[in-house]
């Protein structure tokens, strides 16, 4: 039987292949860093990880980590309501709670399930569900799961929000939708104007705070505290795979009422195991990191305005961005690759994105900054993308 169908595989890659859209992965053999080693042998700095905090490889993460193999063990071997809560589990979920100054949390594998478990639980066919047309596929995967009624607004458009809220006045219960930070761009969502059209059509508010959290402002709280409406968001969701550790695990911490229904409802929560003491551990620590000091933040926010400010001077065209992502707009797909090519010769690890990951004619490299790189780091991927960009008729 298998036979037809690789037949049909294989034309289908052979296609994805031609198409130049083939996903390869390069193999790292160090612990993930601003400084790592791939399997080539070359030594490249790594501007491309969602290590914004620098944390994937931090000491202290690493041995509160090892703590709780020791105190803990190793798996559950049960989903949350069955066997697979540990005291670990309930001290992480509050941990979160009072960073994001919300009334309860609860963990999933990873985001990708907060978001996919998130809807289904709390809308029904007379509800409705309006959504940002940038919002990451775990959002647009987890409105498919619901019955509710879809609207699409144009991102971080607030008056095409509008025209959808009016809309849709006919439905029962509506929430719009964000990602906080857009992971193209960098962009911010509008949350001041978000909340103010929320309250005036009657309508629940969710963020996904996935690269806005730890990040995003004063003391890295997200976007609730940029645009300061901290308690004010029914639902946020996030995740300790990014900025928070970088290994895994999601969260959804809102509301007391939503969070419990997702306990007795969330497919994601009750159908798949527990995340490992290990991770969660860690996860304590990091939070009580961020609320003994905000020196990481304030390295990134340094690091980040540094860079941008050098690489707008050397003539690059920087979207605008308030986050750790830096999107060095290139516009031609075949350009942004070889730039990337080229920097990663000089020791530089980033990648080029072009259609369809961001739209035609858009392509970009997208640098994402961290707390891990020193200044030296920085002057050495500004001079990298200098001397590129030179030789490439980037910029002048
Ligand atoms: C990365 C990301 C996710 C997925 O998070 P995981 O924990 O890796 O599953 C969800 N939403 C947004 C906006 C993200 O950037």
């Amino acid at each position: 039987m298998y036979g037809k169908f690789q037949d049909h595989l294989s034309q289908q890659l052979a296609e994805i292949e031609e198409a130049g859209l083939f996903k390869n992965e390069r193999i790292i053999t160090t612990a993930q860093d601003a400084e790592i080693k791939v399997s080539t042998g070359d030594h490249v700095l790594n501007f491309c990880a969602n290590n914004y905090l620098g944390l994937s490889n931090h000491p202290r993460l690493v041995d509160a980590a090892k703590r709780a193999l020791d105190s803990h063990g190793y798996g559950m071997s049960s989903v949350r309501f069955i066997c697979g809560t540990q005291d670990l589990h309930k001290t992480l979920e509050r941990k979160i709670a009072e960073f994001f100054g919300t009334e309860d949390t609860i963990l999933y594998a990873a985001c990708f399930d907060a978001n996919g478990g998130v809807f289904e639980p709390l809308l029904t066919e007379e509800d409705a569900i309006i959504s940002d047309a940038l919002n990451h596929a775990s959002i647009i995967d987890g409105v498919r799961l619901c019955k509710a009624k879809r609207y699409r607004y144009e991102n971080a458009n607030m008056e095409d929000l509008e025209a959808k809220l009016i809309e849709s006045q006919a439905q029962r219960f509506r929430i719009i939708v964000t990602d906080g930070v857009f992971s193209m761009d960098g962009n911010v969502a509008p949350m001041d104007k978000i909340h103010e059209l929320a309250n005036k059509y009657n309508a629940l508010v969710m963020v996904d705070e996935c690269h806005s959290a730890g990040v995003v402002g004063a003391t890295g709280r997200g976007v609730t505290e940029l645009f300061n409406l901290k308690g004010e968001i029914d639902i946020i969701t996030g995740t300790l795979g990014k900025a928070f550790g970088g290994a895994i695990g999601g969260f959804t911490t809102g509301r007391k009422e939503i969070i419990e229904m997702l306990r007795q409802r969330s497919r994601p929560y009750l159908f798949s195991n527990s995340i490992p003491p290990v991770v969660v551990n860690a996860g304590i620590e990091m939070f009580d990191m961020m609320s003994e000091t905000t020196e990481l933040q304030d390295k990134l926010h340094s690091n980040t305005k540094y860079f941008i400010g050098k690489m707008k001077e050397a003539g690059f065209d920087i979207k605008p961005t308030e986050s750790a992502i830096c999107a060095v707009m290139l516009y031609d797909a075949k350009l942004s690759q070889d730039v990337a090519a080229k920097l990663l010769e000089e020791g530089i690890y980033v990648i080029g994105f072009y259609f369809p990951v961001v739209p035609r004619e858009q392509a970009r490299i997208r640098v994402q900054l961290s707390a891990a790189h020193e200044k030296e780091h920085l002057d050495k991927c500004i001079a990298a993308f200098s001397k590129v960009g030179k030789e490439l008729g980037v910029i002048k």
